[in-house]
């Protein structure tokens, strides 16, 4: 890992994990902002895909988990459990952006398809349960964001990261625990379920927006480079365009021109 200001030899390593269990999702788009993002500044990536099965490494500065179904989220959970790569790599300093059912697994505590507790990680401070209503659907816009700055030893710095914004689709809900931050408030959507959207323990993020996401927050994508690179050797780049959707896609939320619907399984449940 490099310090703040180092200028880097080796390539920034990015390793997405399992994209063929936690894949549902359009997430591993978080990749590809990720390198082009350090590919407009000249910096080298490698990005390293980690199919079910495979040994994940523990040795890359940055992994990508994303959501998924139930059960290919306990397969996933169980290799991890067991090679502990993701433990090793988050002690050595690693960055983590867990999606989802990436963010559930790397909890305390998680539901399976049949509703029964599963042990996640214990890389977040958070747990994850059923609840009695209808899964989360929809459009999720948070207030402004900002996390716990992990190199400040006093714990008051800030990163800020404004509005987030994304889609969210599914059935857990999560319970931040003490050791951890939320992300942000929830201005539209569900979010956690308590009000609050995503989990926070020093560099490992946690949060229920696809989109995918750091497509949709360029913020967000050059807080986790930061982390890795220094904040400092990050040139910044013209996000014009991306702050014209954001307005659009932002605007439209809150219009509820895409409000929430309930799927299928939730209009049958309550038949
Ligand atoms: N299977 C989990 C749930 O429904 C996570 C879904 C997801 O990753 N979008 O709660």
């Amino acid at each position: 890992m490099s310090g703040s200001g180092d200028r880097r030899d080796s390539a920034v390593r990015i390793g997405v994990l399992f994209p063929d269990l936690l894949g549902t999702y359009g997430d591993g788009g978080n990749a590809v902002v990720l390198a082009q993002r350090l590919a407009w500044r000249d910096i080298p990536v490698d990005v390293v895909t980690v199919a079910a099965g495979q040994a994940a490494p523990d040795s890359c500065d940055l992994y990508l988990v994303g959501g998924g179904e139930d059960g290919p989220q306990v397969q996933a959970t169980r290799e991890l459990a067991q090679s502990r790569a993701l433990h090793r790599a988050v002690d050595a300093g690693a960055v983590v952006l867990a999606v989802c059912a990436g963010m559930q697994i790397l909890g305390h505590r998680f539901p399976d398809a049949a509703g029964t507790d599963q042990a996640g990680l214990g890389l977040l401070d958070c747990d994850t349960v059923r609840v009695d209503r209808p899964r989360a659907v929809g459009e999720l816009l948070t207030r402004d964001a900002a996390v716990p700055d992990p190199s400040d030893p006093s714990g008051a710095g800030r990163c800020e990261l404004g509005v987030l914004t994304g889609f969210e689709n599914h059935a857990g809900r999560t319970v931040p625990g003490q050791e951890c931050a939320t992300l942000a408030a929830v201005e539209v959507g569900e979010g956690n379920g308590d009000g609050t959207e995503g989990v926070v323990c020093g560099k490992v993020v946690g949060t229920y927006l696809h989109g995918p996401v750091l497509a949709r927050n360029p913020r967000l994508a050059d807080l986790l480079l930061g982390w890795v690179v220094g904040a400092d050797v990050l040139a910044p780049l013209d996000d014009g365009e991306v702050d014209e959707l954001r307005t659009e896609r932002l605007r439209a939320a809150r219009s509820h021109e895409l409000a929430p619907r309930r799927s299928w399984r939730d209009l049958l449940r309550r038949s």
